[in-house]
């Protein structure tokens, strides 16, 4: 069968090698899975089957249901400041519903697209399919922080989006207030839109995350249902963004999409009554503990959010050696490489029991102490 070029411009066998290891091991310890262990909370559980139970299963509007559109640009207002109208907000399919759409709006054959590295897969994957080029900004030798000198040096006439994620997978950084400004300015000067992935918005665990749509008239901000409210299979989020994209996005929604899932968004309009600040300490303590346990002797990025730990990997090893003898011994983590040009380090995530935390730690430095004999 003849598959478009395009389809064969991107592949997935950097983490399918990963998975291939992981099949081998027997109840490992899985610091590799990328969401919450806490439930979705009850009320949220109860609107969603309310709304079944109801009949409520149509499809909603393309843009999403007018009370949601709502709640969650009064979210906007009170976390950025920024009052977007009505015209500008869109319900997606998670994230990376709204992803692929500001994406597809916005880079075509021949465009550039900035993408900070260490960097969230997807990004540089949708930008092939769309016909753009990466263009990898290194962030080794600003501790994981994008600098705008770094972008002002990358743009061409050709570049049309910045991404941004802060926090960040698989880094755990955020971005601070007075580099936003500066990125911000930039990016103003040259015309450039940024893509702000905010999904793990709520995980910032000393001080808010700030969003830089506050500094940039033309940022698209996306935020998500998955990670703050452990609704990852239940596909919903949302994008905030100038008038004219988020035109284009619902044009193209209502042809591919349709809606974002119906029942996800009735459940949603509970949210606003869910206390999540007994989660996001748990994770904190987690971060903490890990942070205790691992480093020194490891060296790990300033974990100042989402719920990952960016880790070197011991002296002489590469990251993904690194990852494939913590595998051998069941714990399951995932080498840089995978969210990198570079593989240095391996990614580590926090979500699970501190049992478990303990153990995976343990396997860890036992690593970490072999390097140093065998060295
Ligand atoms: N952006 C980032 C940085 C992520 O880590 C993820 C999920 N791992 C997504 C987007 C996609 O999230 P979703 O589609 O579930 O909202």
């Amino acid at each position: 069968m003849q598959l478009s070029a395009r389809v064969q411009r991107i592949d997935a066998s950097g983490i399918r090698r990963i998975f291939d290891l992981a099949r081998s091991c027997r109840d490992p310890i899985d610091l590799s899975i990328g969401q919450p262990d806490f439930p979705i909370a009850e009320p949220v559980k109860a609107a969603a089957i309310a709304a079944i139970q109801g009949d409520r299963n149509g499809y909603t509007q393309t843009q999403g249901l007018a009370e949601l559109r709502a709640l969650c640009l009064a979210e906007e207002r009170a976390h950025t400041g920024r009052s977007w109208k009505d015209d500008e907000i869109l319900i997606t399919s998670g994230v990376s519903g709204g992803l692929f759409l500001a994406l597809l709006a916005l880079v075509e054959d021949g465009s550039e697209a900035l993408i900070p590295d260490p960097y969230f897969v997807s990004y540089l994957h949708l930008v092939r399919l769309f016909g753009g080029t990466p263009v990898l900004i290194d962030t080794y030798g600003s501790d994981f922080l994008p600098t705008p000198e770094a972008i002002a040096r990358a743009i061409t006439p050709r570049t049309r989006v910045l991404l941004l994620n802060s926090p960040a997978n698989p880094t755990g950084r955020i971005i601070p207030e007075a580099l936003l400004r500066e990125i911000a300015a930039v990016c103003t000067k040259h015309g450039i839109v940024i893509v702000s992935d905010e999904i793990y918005r709520a995980f910032a665990y000393d001080g808010a995350a700030p969003s830089i749509s506050r500094y940039h008239e033309e940022t698209v901000v996306l935020v998500g249902h998955s990670k703050s409210q452990a609704m990852t299979g239940w596909r919903l989020g949302y994008a905030c963004g100038p008038r004219p994209l988020i035109q284009a996005m619902t044009k193209v929604q209502q042809y591919s999409f349709v809606c974002a899932p119906s029942l996800a968004q009735y459940a949603a309009l509970a949210c606003p009554a869910v206390d999540r600040r007994a989660d996001i300490a748990a994770y904190r303590a987690r971060r903490d503990l890990m942070r205790g346990l691992l480093s020194p002797p490891l060296r790990i990025a300033p974990a100042d959010g989402a719920f990952y730990l960016w880790i070197e990997a011991p002296a002489g090893m590469t990251g993904t050696a690194f990852a494939e003898r913590a595998i051998a011994a069941n714990c399951l983590i995932i080498p840089g490489s995978v969210f990198s040009a570079r593989d240095s380090h391996v990614r580590v995530c926090y979500t699970t029991s501190t049992e478990r935390l303990r153990a995976g730690a343990a396997i860890l430095l036992r690593i970490a102490q072999q390097s140093v004999v065998e060295r």
